[in-house]
This record gives structure tokens, sequence and C-alpha cells, in this order.
């Protein structure tokens, strides 16, 4: 049997990020740093009169700094756990801090987020540890609460819906903004690297649904934590047509690895997912061996593939 290969890879949208704040209303986009790549992302700032929100605080340091001297943050909105969306929480000691009830834990527990990624070495566990601490100012908020799915938000004129996005984590979720028609999609980011499902908690499956969910959405404006930034209607739809598609592909290009058998730490060693070797080493190590895995489950699931005494291996 072989497999196909789709007719044709789509291109996903791929327009720089704009290079300076943009303004919906009372809510600002602002770029994050490297054109809003790790270790940055675009923010979300909501204002009214003196008070503002921020979602996701990791664009712009000077940004931030100057924000916190001139307005009083009372809110601050995190879609998830992950650290390249909180790297200037620190500038807002004062706001509450709003993250996902199912990742709740990870807004303060370091022992919950090695266990949500899955990082069980104690090595990789201290590199961690000083990577968080040090780069993105990990500390736990004096004042957190977890929200709900379909939990309602409002600061003067804006109301923030929240849209559970699972996938990519177990409590990602996406911000919307009914009155600005403004959706958030933070990780579902429509990146030409496709869906990141690196973490042990990270869902393939969930996040395939995910995308299925959020194609009816519409909004005047998508905007996304990385790259790209802002989409029309039209853009956002190519974005999640090649997001499926990315999945697809991988799991062709595992199919066509297992001709012979492999284990998985050789796939790993084929970057099949990354494409290239990454630095550090052992960290993509473990994020190709993650997202491996979850293709890995479903071919077996769909018996695609099975497991042999020399690995897995393709079913003819
Ligand atoms: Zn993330």
């Amino acid at each position: 049997m072989k497999t196909k290969s789709p007719a044709t890879i789509l291109k996903p949208p791929s327009q720089p990020a704009p290079a300076g704040p943009v303004k919906f209303g009372p809510i600002t986009f602002v770029p994050g740093r490297k054109g809003g790549r790790y270790p940055y992302c675009h923010s979300l700032v909501v204002e009214q009169g003196q008070v503002a929100w921020v979602v996701d605080p990791a664009a712009d340091k000077d940004y931030f700094a100057e924000l916190a001297r001139t307005r009083r943050v009372t809110g601050v909105f995190l879609s998830h756990f992950h650290e390249d969306h909180q790297k200037y929480n620190h500038f807002f000691p004062e706001a509450c801090f709003y993250g996902p009830l199912l990742e709740a834990e990870a807004f303060t527990s370091m022992a919950a987020i090695f266990r949500l990624m899955g990082i069980t070495d104690p090595q990789f566990r201290d590199y961690w540890r000083d990577t968080l601490l040090k780069d993105f100012h990990f500390r736990p908020p004096a004042r957190f609460a977890p929200y709900l799915p379909g939990q309602l938000f409002q600061l003067g004129e804006v109301i923030l819906e929240i849209l559970p996005a699972p996938g990519h984590t177990p409590g990602h979720s996406c911000f919307h903004f009914p009155r600005q028609q403004l959706l958030f999609l933070a990780d579902v980011d429509l990146t030409p690297f496709g869906p990141w499902y690196g973490d042990a908690a990270s869902d393939l499956e969930a996040f395939a649904a995910t995308l299925n969910d959020l194609q009816p959405f519409k909004a005047r404006t998508y905007v996304t934590a990385h790259e790209q930034g802002i989409f029309s209607e039209e853009e956002f739809q190519a974005g999640l047509a090649y997001f499926r598609q990315v999945i697809v592909r991988r799991d062709e290009q595992i199919l066509a690895a297992l001709t012979a058998p492999q284990s998985l730490a050789q796939l790993v060693e084929r970057r099949l997912i990354y494409g290239k070797v990454k630095e550090p080493r052992f960290v993509y190590d473990h994020i190709e061996g993650q997202m491996l895995s979850k293709h890995l489950e479903r071919l077996l699931r769909q018996a695609l593939i099975s497991r042999t005494p020399a690995g897995f291996r393709r079913r003819s």
C-alpha cells in the first residue's frame, strides 16, 4: 500500500507581523519582538481610562515597562501556561492573573509545569527551572484566579469571553471579544511550522478537533500569538486548512519512514517534525519525541502501524 501525498501542499499565510502596535478600538495589538517568535509572543492590551488589562504579556519589555508606569493594570489573562506567554508577568505585581482551570497549578508550581511537559530527567528539570527563573522571571503571582470555558469578563465596553481550544495544552484557550469582533487564537498560531503538540499533556486529536470547532467562527479580525499575528477571515480559513494538512503530512512522513522497523529514538534522530537539529538538543529531542508519539499512538489505533520487538513498523 502506497500512501498518497496531498495533491498540493497548501501554503500558510505568512505575512510579517506589523512593526508597531495596531489599535482595534479599546484593544491594542502589541507585536512581539523577533517577529513574534519564541521566546516572545504578540500580546493584547485592553484599555479603559487609566485601567488596563493585558493578554499574554510577552511581546516587548519596553512597551510593558511603559504601560506599568502609566496605567493601572488590574488583570492579566493567560491563554495557557507556556513561558513564552508570560515573560513580562513580573511588570504587573498588583494585577490578578487569570489562567485556565485545567492548568491552574502550572501558574504557581514548577512541579506542575514539569508534569504537564513530561520532564522527568533531573538534569532537564534543573535546566528548565533555571531557564524559567532567569529568562522568564517565573514567580507565582500574588493573586491568581482560574477561568472556565464560556466565562465572561468585562472592562468598560470590552467583553472578553473564554473559548476553550485544547490540544496545544489541556487548558489552552482563545479569547473572544464579541463587541470588537476580534478573536485571539493564542497558539493556534497558523505559522508555517504547523500545530505544536510537544508536551506530554498535549493532545493531537484534541488539536484537530479544535481546528474543526474554530472553523465556523466568525470575526472581523483574527489574532495569533506568533509570527503573522493579524489575519483576515480568508487568511484564517487558509491557515486552518494548512494546519490540518500539516497533521496529515506528518502522518505520511512517519509512515514512509516505517517501511523498516524504527524505535522512537531512531525516529527522533530523523527530525521528521522539526526538519532540522535545533539547540539545546535534549530539549528538541524531548519535543520531537512527544510529537512523534502522538502520531504513533494514532497510527497504532488506526492499525496502520504495529509495534514489533525491533520497533514501530508499517503494516503492509
Ligand atoms: Zn504555547
